[in-house]
């Protein structure tokens, strides 16, 4: 029998893993190229094969992706694809990844380091047809819901990789039915949590696990199918790889990873350079969390902004570094961001705004330094509070980027790559309730629709934004069919789905504009709901060169209606809230009508015949809304985007419905007066940039700043001494002012 001790090492040329992975980060410190590569030989000698290489493997994990979706998925994974597979080196940095959720570049490469580090090789083991689990945010995720399977991959008795795959849960086993939950605190509340977990072995899920893992959800079913799905995935990339050995050759391959992450990194230098001008650019973003009157639990009633101040800093040869030095401090609320949620975040923008088309890998990681502030809501360093709903705060963070991007691009003259900012992918309708009757009686229901993957894109700097078909954070950019969600989610059929007027950010180029939609409580018992979205602050830096912010979100629903009669009388119902000062749901029902003006709240419960309304988010818009050609507005009109009132009151045009011909008329002689009279109005009310400086100031230094605001920077200024002394030098305080607050 063999001790542990004397196993031979599966890494390369007798080394272990870790003496691997070591090698590879002193390489990298050392030359500041992966793995020290300095020319790109591979490609140098003979580019087609390298090329056709290249594209093989992304060829292998697209379609490993496709065809696991359609061997077993849960409906959120099945209907718009919430998935995604990666090739990984011994040391786990990709190599290559499917389409699907970007966010998992990076993550899965964190797991696979974490089980390098605490030396799985020795114990547990890392054995040909080992199956390993991870949904740990503190090591390489983004939230529980996420669920990664790993899997070695060997020639002969080398390791020569790592197969990821990755789907996103309806339900993990939380303080509440839902897949980013609300109500959790602690880490206790997230759900269940798989800390880099062998689970199988001989390319088996062990009967065990399962077991478990179905006990641990609501959704035990759509846990198992997902399970599967990975597994069948990961196993397709690791056949095609051995395929790519026995084609081309192992040593081959050990060169080819190492030169294709090198060019990664080349890559994203030279689209920096490209797209960018060099400095630094900075932003501000803020996430509303008005908790005091819906946490259920004593410490988290409180109500907060989040401060998230970014920095850029763009150097001349392309490299990059970002810093959210000054963030406010985490809290009793699920928004707190692991470093695995932090990459994930960064990952999505990136590959779609600056290293898009090419080599997608970690190259690219390597080519971007970070300042995550320890004790801030982006590096708590304490595992036991909440990361389940860590988006909350990440969508500001990283709108704040985009902008400072966008700002660079303008510069550079790529103005169709502009965004100001995105919509909030934050309004997914979640909880799930218990069927009554028919063939799944007994059974729990989950609402499992994902429309969030379908916001408006904020406009760009030459057209307006995508109406309701992006997501920069779930970039499948699929609403799904409603027939398909309502399939997995009897318990809430759809009364509507239609556009929502006035959501998309005003300007020259108006934002994307959003969707709304009802669903109908029926055939469960004990059925929960909520939500979460930016509510009473704009997100992240909405709007740019004049443009707006988008509407911002907010919460409607009905308890004791009398929908019942009113079905059983073929009466009208409300198919959405087109307009809330004269609203569908006051106008057609009787019941109890719950308006909030915040859009995050804790789960409320709801009885057969109740109603819930919920609306995605717009895009912010650029330039000068003054500036909006008519004939755009008269087609926002026709498409309702925008109500008439709207039109007139921001756009300074006057319109009326011609009933007969059956189309909107502007009268561009009125607009253009109310235009001349507007601009005027604005001059009248505009004031210089030091007078607005000194009324700011005087705000500050008579403490006259708003309860929430005073505590947000209060926490920053305590936090960060170097965010302090900038905002006491800004703003011209004396050296040691600080904000006070009331009752401190
Ligand atoms: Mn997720």
């Amino acid at each position: 029998m063999t001790t542990e001790m004397s196993k031979k090492p599966i890494g390369w040329n007798g080394k272990t893993l870790i003496e691997m992975l070591e090698e590879s980060e002193q390489l990298f410190d050392e030359t500041k190229r992966y793995y020290g590569i300095e020319r790109l030989s591979l490609k140098e000698k003979d580019p087609f094969r390298y090329e056709r290489a290249y594209a093989s493997l992304r060829g292998a994990l697209v379609s490993a992706r496709e065809t696991a979706l359609h061997v077993a998925a849960s409906p959120i994974v099945k209907e718009i694809g919430e998935l995604c597979f990666a090739l990984y080196t011994p040391e786990g940095d990709s190599i290559v990844v499917s389409t699907g959720i970007l966010v998992h570049v990076h993550t899965m490469s964190e797991a696979i380091k974490f089980m390098i580090r605490e030396n799985y090789e020795e114990e547990p083991g890392i054995n040909p047809g080992d199956i390993f689990l991870n949904n740990d945010p503190d090591c390489g995720n983004v939230h529980t819901t996420d669920v990664q399977t790993l899997i070695p991959i060997f020639w002969q008795d080398e390791l020569i990789g790592w197969a990821g795959g990755v789907t996103h849960q309806i339900d993990t086993g939380g303080i509440t039915p839902g897949h980013d939950l609300v109500a959790a605190i602690q880490r206790f509340d997230d759900g269940v949590y798989y800390t880099c977990r062998k689970i199988g072995s001989n390319d088996k899920i062990w009967k065990d696990h399962m077991i478990n893992a179905k006990r641990s959800v609501r959704t035990p079913m759509y846990w198992e199918l997902d399970e599967k799905c990975r597994l069948s995935g990961d196993l397709m990339i690791r056949d095609a790889v051995l395929r790519f050995i026995e084609r081309e050759g192992i040593d081959y391959y050990k060169r080819f990873m190492r030169e294709a992450i090198e060019e990664g990194r080349r890559i994203l230098l030279e689209r920096v350079k490209e797209r960018l001008i060099p400095g630094r650019y900075r932003s501000a973003g803020f996430f509303d969390l008005p908790l005091k009157d819906e946490a259920w639990q004593p410490r988290a009633k409180k109500n907060k902004i989040t401060n998230m101040p970014f920095e850029l800093l763009v150097r001349e040869d392309g490299s990059i570094s970002l810093s959210f030095e000054g963030g406010s401090g985490p809290g009793t609320n699920p928004m707190n961001c692991g470093r695995g949620a932090m990459e994930g975040g960064q990952w999505v923008l990136l590959t779609q705004v600056l290293i898009y088309g090419d080599k997608v890998n970690d190259g690219a990681y390597y080519g971007v330094e970070k300042n995550y502030p320890k004790g801030t809501w982006c590096n708590p360093g304490d595992p036991y509070l909440s990361y389940q709903s860590p988006w909350g705060n990440l969508i500001p963070g990283y709108t704040s980027m985009m902008k400072c991007i966008s700002y660079g691009l303008f510069s550079r003259g790529y103005r169709e790559e502009v965004a100001p900012g995105y919509g909030f992918t934050g309004d997914a309708i979640q909880g799930g309730g218990i069927y009554v009757s028919g063939p799944l009686k007994g059974q729990r229901w989950a609402l499992s629709t994902f429309e969030i993957s379908c916001q408006g894109l904020g406009a760009s700097a030459v057209r307006d934004g995508l109406d309701f078909g992006y997501a920069m954070w779930n970039p499948e950019a699929d609403m799904g069919d409603v027939e398909t969600w309502e399939l997995f989610q009897g318990g809430v059929p759809y009364l509507s789905r239609r556009i929502k007027p006035n959501t998309a950010g005003f300007g020259k180029y108006r934002g994307g504009c959003a969707f709304e939609g009802v669903g109908l409580v029926a055939f469960s018992k004990e059925v929960d709901f909520f939500g979460a979205r930016d509510g009473l602050c704009f997100h992240g830096a909405g709007g740019m060169h004049g443009g707006y912010p988008h509407g911002t979100g907010y919460r409607l629903y009905v308890r004791k209606t009398n929908m019942e009669e009113i079905i059983k009388k073929q009466l009208p119902y409300p198919l959405g809230d087109w307009s809330p000062s004269d609203g569908e749901f006051e106008k057609y029902l009787e019941g109890e009508i719950i308006r909030k003006s915040y859009c995050s709240i804790y789960p409320v419960t709801f009885e057969n015949w109740d109603l819930f309304y919920h609306t995605q988010s717009g895009g912010p818009g650029y330039g000068d809304p003054l500036e909006r050609k008519f004939e755009l507005l008269k087609k926002d009109l026709e498409e309702q985007i925008y109500t008439k009132d709207v039109v007139e009151c921001v756009y300074g045009v006057i319109a009326d419905h011609d009933e007969e011909a059956g189309e909107w008329r502007i009268d561009e002689e009125k607009s253009r007066e109310r235009r001349t009279r507007m601009k005027k109005e604005r001059l009248e009310k505009s004031m210089p940039f030091e007078e607005f400086w000194e009324r700011e100031r005087n705000k500050i230094m008579e403490n006259k700043l708003s309860k929430h605001v005073k505590t947000m920077y209060r926490e920053s200024m305590e936090l960060s001494e170097k965010w302090a002394q900038e905002f006491r030098e800004f703003w011209k305080l004396p050296d040691n002012f600080k904000i006070e607050e009331e009752g401190k």
